[in-house]
């Protein structure tokens, strides 16, 4: 039997098991999916289970099962790529034929003192269950900062200001407009909706140093009583440690197949490849699809095509509260009501598929 491993049963892996174990998978092959987690997180929903306007049975979808998929819940601490093998947290090593990377990633705090330390994560199910109940602890009038005015940044602000109306919140973003990378009508709606909910947007915030209870913005001291950091991401340690070619992000460069030059047989998917586009779930989802059609081929002994298709994106959807979002749809703008129910739409359509 070969052996297919998969580490991290995050979007992109998920999608690699949908697509495989009905249709694709040849019986002479077996799949292992290692995650310390035992459940598939949804992590695009961390903001919300961080300022608790969701529960965390909500986040989880449960993995699914097959004669030929053996689930390991374990911590993976290294991968040796010569010896074809995944190194474990307290059991032994797990050798593989063909292996697809898909661990996420970590914060990335720009090397900024203090800020691994003082601040809390929404990057991991388990950092997103901590932040909430450090937020949800804090009494009437307690102080929020939130450094890095992107995506999850602002989900969170928006979020936590609804579930709890009582706190001070700021959000501090780099650029001089929130959003600024999106067109103007975005980026006005979102301070709009800023404004009217009393959220404080820090505008060319640049965050020198960060210590306990204590956030430098241009060196200015900042009194907070908790700190979010939301500022920026990188790969996962594991792939960070891995000894091959990296994009400026440490993110891994690929061959046109999405494998590891010099090791066909490994894979990288998701937020650790380097692809041309921001890492998405999205995205991650389908670059798998892409990897399932380069493995299937592979294992057919059949010729892969000269060039793998653009993977196509269908555009950012972002939501603000339970009630308003905003988005870019096949590059047209939306705001309002309407952005936040597709995004909704989207969250059930997935849950659907996985359910
Ligand atoms: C708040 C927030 C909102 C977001 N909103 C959106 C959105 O609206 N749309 C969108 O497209 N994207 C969104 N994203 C980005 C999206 O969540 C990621 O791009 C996506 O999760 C990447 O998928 P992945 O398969 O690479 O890894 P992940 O989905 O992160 O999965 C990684 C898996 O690896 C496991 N793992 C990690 N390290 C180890 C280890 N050492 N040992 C064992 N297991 C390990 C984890 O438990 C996890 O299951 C959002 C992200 C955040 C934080």
């Amino acid at each position: 039997m070969k052996k297919l491993v998969l580490l991290g049963g995050g979007y992109g892996n998920m999608r690699v098991l949908r697509e495989l174990l009905p249709n694709h998978l040849p019986n002479d092959v077996t799949i292992t999916l290692i995650d310390r987690v035992p459940y598939h997180s949804l992590k695009t929903e961390y903001y919300a289970l961080a300022a608790g306007t969701i529960s965390d049975q909500e986040v989880r979808v449960a993995f699914p099962e097959h004669p030929n998929l053996n689930i390991i819940y374990s911590e993976v601490t290294g991968i040796d790529l010569d010896q074809k093998q995944v190194l474990l947290s307290g059991s032994d090593p797990v050798s593989f034929d063909e292996l697809i990377i898909g661990l996420g990633c970590d914060d990335k705090y720009h090397d900024i003192p203090g800020a691994d330390t003082y601040t809390y994560s929404i990057q991991t199910i388990g950092e997103a269950r901590d932040t909430y109940q450090k937020l949800n602890n804090l009494p009437a009038n307690s102080i929020v900062s939130i450094v890095g005015g992107g995506l999850s940044g602002i989900e969170l602000a928006s979020e936590l200001r609804e579930s709890r109306p009582d706190l001070i919140i700021k959000l501090f973003d780099r650029g001089k407009t929130i959003l600024s990378s999106f067109p103007e009508r975005i980026s006005r709606y979102v301070q709009n909706w800023f404004n009217m909910n009393g959220v404080d947007v820090v505008n060319e915030a640049n965050i020198t140093k960060v210590e306990d209870q204590l956030l430098f913005n241009n060196d200015e001291p900042v009194h907070t009583d908790v700190i979010v950091w939301t500022a920026g991401i990188q790969p996962n340690k594991i792939v960070r440690d891995l000894n091959v070619e990296k994009d400026k992000q440490g993110r891994v460069i690929l061959t046109k197949y999405h494998n590891i030059p010099n090791y066909e047989n490994v894979y990288v998917v998701g937020d650790c490849a380097s692809l041309p586009y921001a890492p998405s779930a999205q995205l991650a989802e389908g670059q798998a699809e892409q990897i399932v059609t380069i493995l299937t081929k592979r294992w057919e002994g059949k010729e892969l095509p000269e060039e793998m298709p653009t993977i196509k994106l269908k555009g950012v959807l972002g939501s603000l509260g339970k009630k308003q979002g905003f988005g870019l749809m096949a590059d047209r703008a939306i705001t309002g009501r309407i952005a936040r129910i597709l995004k909704s739409g989207v969250l059930w359509m997935y849950k659907f598929h996985k359910g």
